[in-house]
């Protein structure tokens, strides 16, 4: 199939090809007619699988078709309106907007938090057809009165269960709240939770349904590798393999914001060009560590996980979990950076004794084992004992750690971010190892996330309560 047989007007498609796309992906051709005939649509598909592009073309092309509108002032009239949970993936989604509507005489515009808001008052008063919004800033300028929705026809979630993650149902609402009844409205997700599902019905009418390439599988075109290591040798281990391998562009993850601090500031001194991004920096900061990096002057960028969400690098080569995370779906999301769209991308994890009930529960949802090669000069000490993880102040995962997860009496993190000694792998250690995990996101999500640090100061949700990750 060719993107000129899916209908998109010539400028799109001439758009689309100069990008070097040839083929939809297995979404955009399924959800390009679905959203061009007008009906609503759930979608379930993760990052990497094109989907961006699966509601930005027909959504162009229908803004295309109708032609300009202007509101009661004369001023263009914002028509569609996509939600994003972090200022990284609204950046990216209209930076999608403006590269495939480069030949249409559409506009778009960006508006998250952690910035300024009068740049965003000017951009509105310019008039603008397509907003791509975090929902925090969005809900400021509509208090304020500085931002017109009510002319909306296409509302796009995209990436619905993260915004749910973080805590953005309340906010969800309040922007249904003032968006016209009548529209059309596309929810794209990686997973269908029940929560998801609640969402779903409340926003859509008789939806298409479209699933591609579910969650948990991991894409085949990555090759997965784990080098068991000493806990201490990390950092060397990893300084190794990037001046072996001539590794250019590589994502490293770590499970806490200061691990990627320290992590960024050691391959500095071992002369690798390396930015830690998460949502302590600013956002002149993370965009200008994002850009460097994809220009490919940056070697090594450094991030956590809620911080990585987002981030958008075309055929990314190499994705180094320095650590592994203790929320297994994690895993999946963090290899998912590479082999992007068909491309082929390799996925590292440097494993301690430590992780080793993690590496259990990863296999187990992935279903398959991921091949170990232990480097050589790097071979795991013998007998070095398994210690118990400390995710944040109160939570540790181990034998030796509390048992209470959220809200526990775990040791206080450490400069390292490890507390001693304990067993991984005995029972309860990875129901246990979740509801840390979610502990952690509950307080940090938001603030490591940066997803709109205008409201960074809210819990995830009212009443601390995080929503169950049912279905993940
Ligand atoms: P997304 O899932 O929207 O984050 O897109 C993943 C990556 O695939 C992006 O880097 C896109 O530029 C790329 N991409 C989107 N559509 C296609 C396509 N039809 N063929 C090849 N790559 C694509």
């Amino acid at each position: 199939m060719s993107f000129d047989s899916l209908g998109l007007a010539e400028p799109i498609v001439r758009a689309v090809r100069e990008q070097g796309y040839t083929q939809p992906t297995p979404i955009q051709a399924q959800a390009i007619p679905a959203v061009m005939k007008g009906g609503d649509l759930m979608a379930g598909a993760q990052t990497g699988t094109g989907k961006t592009a699966g509601f930005t073309l027909p959504t162009l092309h229908r803004l295309a078709a109708a032609g300009p509108k202007r509101d009661a002032r004369g001023r263009v009239a914002i028509r569609a309106l996509i939600l994003t949970p972090t200022r990284e993936l609204a950046a990216q989604v209209e930076e999608s907007v403006r590269q495939y509507g480069k030949y249409l005489p559409l506009t778009s515009m960006v508006m998250f938090g952690g910035v300024g808001m009068q740049p965003q008052i000017d951009r509105l008063r310019k008039g603008v057809d397509i907003l791509v919004a975090t929902p925090g800033r969005l809900l400021d300028h509509h208090q304020q009165g500085t931002l017109d929705l009510s002319h909306v026809e296409i509302f796009i979630l995209d990436e619905a269960d993260r915004m749910l993650d973080m805590g953005f149902i309340h906010d969800i609402k309040k922007v249904l709240a003032i968006v016209p009844k009548q529209k059309q409205s596309l929810l794209f997700s990686a997973t269908f939770s029940d929560d998801i599902k609640a969402l779903a019905d409340r926003l859509l009418n008789q939806p298409a349904l479209i699933e591609v390439a579910r969650r948990n599988q991991t894409n085949d075109a990555i090759a997965q590798k784990v080098h068991p290591v000493g806990r201490e040798r990390k950092k060397e281990l990893l300084a190794h393999l990037i001046r072996q391998g001539n590794w250019h562009q590589v994502l490293v993850f770590t499970r806490m914001k200061h691990g990627a601090n320290r992590l960024a500031e050691f391959l500095n001194k071992e002369e690798i060009s390396a930015m830690a991004i998460h949502g302590n920096k600013s956002q002149g900061a993370r965009t200008k560590a994002l850009s460097e990096f994809k220009a490919g002057t940056l070697q090594v960028l450094v991030a956590t996980d809620i911080a990585a969400r987002g981030i958008d690098i075309d055929q990314l080569p190499h994705v180094v979990n320095f650590e592994l995370p203790n929320v297994p779906e994690d895993y999946v999301h963090r290899i998912g950076r590479t082999g992007r769209a068909g491309a082929q991308g390799e996925a590292v994890s440097l494993v301690c004794v430590d992780e080793e009930q993690f590496l259990r529960d990863i296999e187990k949802l992935i279903k398959r084992e991921i091949p170990k090669a232990v480097v050589p000069g790097f071979e795991p000490p013998a007998g070095e004992k398994a210690e118990p993880i400390v995710l944040g102040r109160r939570m540790t995962i181990g034998v030796g750690a509390s048992r209470g997860g959220r809200g526990g009496q775990g040791r206080p993190a450490g400069g390292d971010g490890r507390g001693r000694p304990g067993q991984p792998g005995q029972p309860g250690h990875s129901a246990q190892g979740r509801a840390a995990g979610q502990g952690q996101r509950q307080g940090q999500g938001p603030r490591q996330g940066g997803p709109d640090s205008g409201r960074r100061d809210r819990p995830a949700t009212p009443g601390g309560a995080r929503p169950p990750r049912t279905g993940r």
